[in-house]
């Protein structure tokens, strides 16, 4: 047998220490049950690429169902087997999640694949991934610990920096891949093969995408929306003419283009300010691309890419809401509202909307007053609480909510800073003044 390259030492350097355990564990456990065990696809690329990663993907040659229940049993945890596809998701006591692959030998479920006899299963297992730089593995058999199994030549694709499908029918199988193909050649900064390339445009030009389920189609489109650099991405899919075979209404015009870039500045501007919890970037995006179609265009563009009922309705709420708010915010301005009418208006929106509004009304002072919303007036905290007008004697009910509400009115607008002529106040809203009243006489009572 020829030598293999041995990645032990870059695994112990690259590694933090509980997934190595996990890796020489889950390999010991192999070896007890008589199973070869490998982790495989991006975790070994990234690994080689010094790329973190902490996904585990295991593939046992053997049963990958009583590989989990012993991998449980041996380090606790739970797991939860897909009998039909042989397959398991292993969560482990710290909450590490490992997915547990079988690697089989069955002929026809690999028409594309030749001399099956020959295959050991790993290999098997392999030739059915979509590039060759995720069709690594490493063994984790004690014996031969750290060795890695590359049959398609992907350590040289890494060295090369290109992305390649293992064989020509790849797309055929497997529309998807071009949507990740695009995406791991943005992320990665690989260029697609020239082969890879031709067998993209073919099948664009055959139509695959049509075939393609909606679900699926959307599931790639939105890790593509989750990337670094959604919008190179999305332009090499219009290169492609790739979105456009989702759905013509999906096109990359050149308004939309400029809301998508609008939306990187917002997002990338948003992301450093660590406000927790972060947005879900994909979905600001999504509204970006779906920027200028009316309801009905949206529900059709739903309907390809299978939405569900609910997913499909928030969606379209969603949008509706962003443009009441925008709305609201230009009469706001006009009128020069107090800067609590721009809180309230805002609160009821979530923050995809907030970054949306943002990235298409780039225009000052629009833009201003939404960022002044999300960095200062959305995390202004109330000196007083439910307790604190319980503490004064009003009675738990509904009236908390509102009272509070206005208190907090006032805060924003600059009057009640302490907690004191903040319980002050809730105490004569209590007993029905107006706040108009009551700040009349903090003016007067001023002077
Ligand atoms: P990421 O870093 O985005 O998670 P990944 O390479 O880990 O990328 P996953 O989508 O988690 O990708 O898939 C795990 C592995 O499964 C991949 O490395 C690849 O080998 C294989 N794979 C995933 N999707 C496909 C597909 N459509 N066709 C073939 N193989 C696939």
């Amino acid at each position: 047998r020829k030598r293999e390259r041995n990645i032990s030492g870059l695994l112990r350097e690259r590694l933090p220490k509980d997934i190595l355990a996990l890796l020489k564990n889950a390999g010991k456990l192999g070896q007890k049950l008589g199973y070869a065990v490998y982790v495989v696809g991006g975790f070994v690329r990234d690994v080689l690429l010094k790329h973190p990663n902490t996904d585990v993907d295991l593939v046992v040659e053997g049963d990958g169902i009583a590989f989990a229940a012993a991998m449980t049993r041996e380090m606790g945890g739970r797991y939860k087997a897909h009998p039909k596809f042989k397959t398991a998701v292993v969560v482990l006591p710290s909450g590490q999640r490992v997915d547990v692959a079988t690697a089989r030998l069955e002929y026809y479920e690999y028409p594309a694949a030749l001399p099956t006899v020959e295959l050991s299963s790993i290999k098997m297992d392999l030739y059915r991934r979509d590039f060759t730089v995720n069709a690594l593995a490493v063994h984790l058999s004690p014996d031969r610990y750290g060795e890695l199994v590359d049959f398609f030549g992907a350590q040289r694709d890494i060295k090369d920096r290109v992305l390649r499908v293992l064989h020509s029918l790849s797309f055929v199988e497997d529309p998807t891949r071009i949507v990740r193909a695009i995406r791991f050649s943005e992320r990665f900064g690989f260029r697609i093969g020239g082969q890879t390339d031709r067998l993209i445009k073919n099948a664009v030009r055959h139509s695959f995408f049509h075939r393609l389920s909606g679900s699926r189609v959307f599931h790639e489109l939105q890790l593509i929306l989750e990337e670094k650099t959604p919008l190179a991405c999305l332009r090499r899919m219009h290169d492609y003419k790739l979105l456009a075979a989702i759905h013509p209404l999906l096109a990359l015009t050149p308004p939309r283009e400029t809301v998508l870039m609008e939306v990187e500045n917002v997002i990338n501007w948003y992301r450093l300010l660590y406000i927790e919890p972060q947005p879900q970037a994909w979905l600001v995006y999504f509204l970006a691309l779906c920027s200028g179609m009316d309801a009905e265009q949206f529900a059709v563009v739903g309907k390809r890419l299978n939405f569900s009922k609910r997913t499909a309705g928030d969606i379209a709420t969603l949008r509706m809401r962003i443009r009441e708010t925008a709305q609201g915010l230009f009469n706001w301005e006009y009128h020069k509202g107090p800067l609590s009418e721009l809180y309230f208006l805002m609160e009821p929106l979530p923050v995809e909307g907030a970054l949306f509004l943002m990235a298409r009304n780039p225009r000052e002072p629009l833009q201003k007053y939404v960022s002044l919303y999300l960095t200062t007036l959305r995390g202004k905290r109330l000196e007083i609480t439910g307790n604190d007008l319980k503490g004064i004697g009003i009675a738990p009910g509904p009236d908390y909510t509102s009272i509070l509400r206005r208190v907090r009115g006032s805060v924003i607008d600059g009057h009640a800073p302490c907690r004191a002529e903040q319980l002050e106040m809730a105490r004569r809203l209590a007993v029905g003044e107006s706040i108009e009243s009551l700040l009349a006489r903090r003016t007067s009572g001023a002077h």
